[in-house]
């Protein structure tokens, strides 16, 4: 057992999965099992239903999600965007940023261990595969030290054929929220050979997929996940983390050890917390940039407690502060506060995105242009108008004058407008001499999909200086 001092810095000298030689020490944690160990499979048996299921999932029969990143086209729970839509995913970012942050300030890292598709995948899928071929830790550690006999080649060929099939699924889930599942399906049907390009795109992700989850592993949320090295300065002592109470813990000790009847707290270092962790670690030390918060240490711990017939939650979720005060976790001021800006953001931005219009429309007088008279004394004004449509679905736009009564004419041939795209047409507007009551007249002009108004837009006519 670790005998580590609580005060003591000295364990952020170095990190638990890299040894004094600088060698990587594999990391083998023993199966959690427990209350929170139910809730998050739970959670993540949803989540992966989602994720797989989401490009087949259809909203008035286009997909639920797609980033399709090539062509700029991306649909989020069935609303389309596109490149025009730059405004409002620049503002999603930035809210996004600032979520997380805030989120971070009080929740700790709540995302990671709970919703994150690297924690997800890597203790729910493959982490899960490993014990169900290898067997529990101490079995995966007797087979790390094994010689390479058949059982040991039998097992991890077995694990690594799996995992490089997992790896490709995850890939084609991936293509097929790119390119949807429409094309996935042509690329399947027409054999690997017929896009020798997209079989070697999925091959290298295949390839990274494969590489994260049977080698890089944790070391993704330690030493490769920004989120995690923000994590410095987004904890204080209020944040709620994953964290041991060493008031209650403190001094640790076996009471069967000892001897001499010191004071002794309720952890009895039987080690279980550190056994568990997939990161490594022993959260004794406190809040640590490795622990991902994935809650195996607190069912690891309650567990020993109803053992011991001690209150469970020695290792739970509180903030330093509740610990050292001894309060459990409340709602105070500053939660309250940090949690309405998150909704009031969350709510501003998801009410721009549904409220926006489905088409932007910029009308322009067609350079270089005044208006014209015609013969009998009418006047006319061109105009070029460009179209960006937020929609998916392919149409051809009309034009209509709203106001005033008065004559449009579209020069040249209206053009179907893809989903997503941008367009344009120049239209001629005429209005009798009697309307024009002055040098600039307001006039407005409607754009419609299937006879339905989608946009309108005021704009000026301009007509003579003298009246005609
Ligand atoms: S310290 Fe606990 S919560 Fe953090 S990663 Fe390790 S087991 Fe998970
Ligand atoms: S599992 Fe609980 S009792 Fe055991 S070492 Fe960890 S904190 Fe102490």
């Amino acid at each position: 057992m670790s005998d580590v001092i609580i005060d003591s810095e000295e364990f952020r000298d170095a990190i638990s999965t890299v040894d004094q030689r600088g060698k990587r020490v594999w990391v083998n944690p023993k199966k959690p099992k427990g209350r929170f160990t139910n809730y998050r499979t739970a959670l993540s048996a949803v989540l992966l239903l989602l994720l797989f299921a989401g490009p087949f999932l259809r909203i008035n029969g286009h997909p639920l999600m797609l980033i399709n990143i090539p062509e700029r086209k991306f649909i989020l729970m069935g609303v389309f965007f596109g490149s025009q839509d730059t405004f409002l995913l620049t503002l999603s970012m930035i809210t996004g940023i600032i979520f997380i942050a805030l989120f971070t300030v009080i929740y700790g890292r709540l995302f990671c261990g709970w919703v994150c598709p690297q924690t997800i995948f890597m203790e729910q899928v493959f982490r899960r595969i490993e014990y169900w071929i290898e067997g529990d830790y101490t079995r995966q550690k007797a087979l790390n030290k094994a010689p390479w006999n058949s059982e040991k080649i039998g097992k991890r060929l077995l694990k690594h054929v799996i995992f490089f099939l997992v790896s490709f699924l995850i890939s084609n889930t991936f293509l097929a929220y790119i390119i949807g599942t429409d094309k996935l399906y042509k690329y399947i049907t027409d054999g690997p050979f017929a896009n020798i390009g997209v079989l070697a795109a999925l091959l290298i992700f295949t390839g990274v997929f494969y590489f994260v989850f049977s080698y890089l592993r944790e070391q993704v949320c330690i030493i490769v996940c920004p989120y995690g090295r923000m994590q410095g300065v987004l904890l204080d002592d209020k944040s709620v983390v994953v964290a041991y109470d060493h008031v209650r813990g403190e001094k640790r000790g076996n009471p069967k050890k000892n001897k001499n009847n010191e004071p002794l707290g309720d952890c009895i270092d039987c080690g279980q917390c550190v056994n568990v962790c997939p990161t490594g670690i022993d959260i004794r030390n406190g809040t640590q940039l490795e622990c991902v918060g994935c809650t195996a240490c607190i069912d690891a711990c309650d567990d020993i407690m109803v053992k011991i017939k001690k209150p469970k939650g020695l290792v739970r979720y509180a903030s330093m502060e509740n610990i050292v005060q001894g309060k459990k976790f409340k709602l105070n001021a500053r939660v309250i506060a940090y949690s309405s800006i998150l909704v009031i953001l969350v709510s501003v931005v998801t009410t721009l995105l549904l409220t926006r219009s489905p088409m932007r429309v910029a009308i322009l007088r067609a350079p270089g242009s005044t208006y014209q008279t015609e013969p009998n004394g009418n006047i006319s004004n061109i105009y070029t108008i460009k179209f960006s449509s937020r929609i998916f679905d392919d149409f051809t736009p009309e034009v209509r004058l709203l106001k005033p009564e008065g004559k449009l004419t579209l020069i040249g041939s209206m053009h179907e407008l893809k989903g997503g795209d941008v367009g344009q047409a120049t239209v001629l507007v005429t209005l009798e001499k009697e309307q024009i009551q002055g040098i600039k007249v307001p006039i407005t002009l409607g754009v419609f999909k299937d006879n339905e108004l989608i946009e309108e837009s005021e704009i000026t006519f301009f007509g003579p200086v003298n009246k005609p």
